[in-house]
């Protein structure tokens, strides 16, 4: 930049960042497809009781891809428009802080890292380029910009203070939304169980074990080695437990939810999930575990996507809320979209009222599909959120 005026050169920055913008846009419209966009059709009867449910999903990745979250979006399925519009009380914003390249679900190391490309593309901190922390850091504070620029539309919801305000203010106005934040993969910790504390300062209120690769804390089910949580995994439960974090097992080893399960005193949740039993794939819960989950007092948000769910259209979606409801209980069954996490959704945050009309078509009563499609997760948090 010798001899760039100032002005030049940060038209310069500006250009190349509205250059790494439109790259990362590109990627999330080709990994990220709604099969079929609003209009949604939905029964009277539907729509009615969409309008009076509190719907909560535990997981979307919608921090990740550089949108401005504040605008509709003509990609992805998330952003607070559409949440709004949907009647979506709560979505769980998890930060996806590395990624290895030519991701699968059977077998991954942790050698290449995508993330990488979209924090140098999109302009995130220097500090972000090298290390895990500041990108998790990063994530949360662009929910909380977010929050800040609203105008009072959107917060996110860090205590059960904080949660038991916004339920009134919503019964006032229904057009609220609000963010809870997650972190999937500990390696998220830079391999320091005590960073637990500093990304539960930043607001973090869930987190699992691992992502896609096996890491210092606990095994991935897409990981080499698959391991159980490492002694630094038991540390970090312990530290998690100790400040009010949900424990998330999606995406963990067979291994990691059986130490999970043994060493959780509190809830534990897997954020978005299939099951075995639906879909035969190794991403997705035994009916073991799903019981084992379950007796913890804890949540299985089920999944949107093929391999989750075993269809693609909002009636295989509610064939495995039956089944989940079926093994584990209807208080223990909630939403995990998986929206904006590079898979495929039948519909987007605006079409959720398609679903309510899917369960009602599979026989669930009202005050089933009021659980499911939030009530179970506003309760959850009701209870773990610290004070
Ligand atoms: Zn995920």
């Amino acid at each position: 930049m010798v001899g760039l005026g100032a002005a030049a050169a940060t038209a310069l920055t500006l250009g190349a960042k509205a250059g790494g913008r439109r790259m990362v846009g590109r990627t999330e419209a080709r990994l990220c497809q709604t099969s079929a966009l609003s209009p949604y059709r939905a029964s009277d009867r539907a729509r009615a009781l969409h309008a009076t449910l509190w719907v909560a999903d535990l997981h979307a990745d919608s921090l990740l891809w550089g949108r401005d979250l504040l605008v509709r979006g003509d990609r992805g399925q998330v952003d607070i428009p559409r949440l709004r519009e949907g009647n979506v009380a709560l979505q769980v914003l998890a930060a996806t802080t590395k990624s290895p390249r030519h991701l699968n679900i059977e077998r991954n190391d942790d050698t290449s890292d995508d993330v990488v490309l979209l924090a140098l593309a999109l302009g995130w901190p220097a500090a972000t380029w090298r290390r895990l922390l500041p990108r998790a850091l990063h994530l949360a504070s662009r929910a909380d910009r977010f929050a800040a620029r609203s105008e009072g539309a959107f917060r996110v919801i860090r205590t059960r203070a904080e949660l038991t305000a916004y339920e009134i203010d919503r019964v006032a106005d229904p057009s609220l939304t609000a963010g809870l934040l997650a972190i999937e993969g500990a390696h998220a910790l830079d391999a320091d169980p005590a960073n637990v504390e500093v990304v539960d300062d930043a607001g973090y209120r869930m987190m699992s074990p691992s992502h896609f690769f096996d890491n210092a804390f606990g095994g991935s089910a897409h990981g080499l080695e698959k391991g159980g949580l490492t002694d630094a995994g038991r540390e970090m439960v312990r530290r998690m437990e100790a400040r009010g974090m949900l424990v998330d097992v999606a995406h963990a080893s067979a291994a990691t939810i059986d130490d999970v399960l043994a060493v959780a005193t509190r809830p534990v949740v897997a954020s978005h999930t299939g099951f075995r039993g639906v879909a035969d794939n190794s991403r997705n819960l035994t009916d073991v575990h799903a019981k084992g989950i379950a007796a913890t007092g804890g949540l299985l948000g089920v999944g949107f996507w093929p391999t989750a769910c075993g269809g693609d259209d909002a009636a295989a979606i509610a064939r495995a809320i039956r089944y989940a409801v079926d093994v584990a209980g209807v208080e223990h069954v909630g939403l995990g979209s998986d929206f904006d996490g590079a898979v495929p959704a039948p519909f987007d945050a605006t079409g959720l009222v398609v679903l309510t009309q899917a369960l009602i078509d599979t026989g669930f009563a009202d005050d089933e599909i009021a659980k499911v499609m939030g009530g179970n997760a506003r309760g959850l948090l009701a209870e773990v959120l610290p004070s």
